[in-house]
């Protein structure tokens, strides 16, 4: 019978939730003191935690794509008049359990940004899928109601 010789210089590579994976992350300044380390980082995240690099390892945080919606207005053909975003967010290494756990932060790139729990963010998004369907609604009334008044002024 064979036997079966135990290395003893491996070290057991600790395993990954699933979900995440291992993803490098740059501590400290460019420059002489960054370090490249690996960190537990969810699927979900789409940050470059190299090139957008953190001061302390507490600082990082783990972001996903950004949802935008741009609200444009007639006065201005420049720039949009709001613009709406919502991104997947979680700072792993907060002491607030709700900031640890994935939340969703929603902010209109200019004020003080939402920070919603997954149940608050279905709330919010049931209420902008009604305000959808009644922009859609005073679209058209105003559609219709601008018809009226070409009419009546070629009558006339
Ligand atoms: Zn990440």
């Amino acid at each position: 019978m064979q036997s079966t010789v135990q290395p003893t210089n491996v070290t057991a590579f600790p395993a990954l939730k699933p979900g995440f994976h291992l993803a490098p992350l740059a501590v400290g300044a460019p420059g002489d003191g960054q370090q490249v380390v690996y960190v537990e980082c969810p699927d979900w995240c789409s940050e470059d935690h190299v090139a957008n690099f953190v001061h302390f390892l507490e600082d990082v945080d783990h972001k996903g794509d950004e949802l935008t919606v741009a609200i444009p207005s007639f006065w201005n053909d420049k720039d949009v008049a709001y613009q709406l975003t919502a991104a997947l967010s979680s700072d792993p290494l907060s002491t607030d359990l709700q900031m640890q756990a994935a939340h969703i932060v929603m902010g209109d790139s200019g004020s003080v940004d939402a920070y919603l729990t997954p149940d608050m963010a279905e709330g919010v998004a049931d209420s902008l899928i009604k305000m959808a369907c009644k922009l859609r609604e005073v679209a058209r009334t105003a559609r219709l109601h601008n018809q009226f008044e070409v009419a009546q002024a070629v009558t006339a």
